[in-house]
């Protein structure tokens, strides 16, 4: 990579290949929440790994919102979600599912 023929090549190369990999990073941490959970359900793994596995994700999100800038977007987002959650569990919640 360093012998590259343009320096601003060299830095388009190094910036794609840093997106690429926390992206990349963010699949991977998400699979192994999703394992540690699945393991945890079945009994086979503790909490602590729990806890691990969510602040591998919480990184990785933050890492996320920083790469893609819309941090103010997924905000209202999670707002929005929260708010539709809320009215369906006081329309709803009662009934049995
Ligand atoms: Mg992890």
């Amino acid at each position: 990579m360093k012998n590259l023929p343009f320096k601003n090549c060299d830095k388009a190369f190094d910036k794609q290949n840093a997106e690429t990999f926390i992206m990349i990073k963010a699949c991977e941490e998400c699979a192994e929440l999703t394992q540690a959970l699945s393991k945890y359900i079945r009994g086979k793994w503790h909490q602590d790994k729990i806890s691990e596995e969510i602040a591998d994700v919480e990184i990785c999100l933050e890492q996320l919102k920083a790469l893609f800038g819309n941090e103010v977007d997924v905000n209202e987002a999670k707002q929005d979600k929260i708010r539709r959650t809320a009215l369906k569990v006081r329309r709803y919640g009662k009934k049995p599912l």
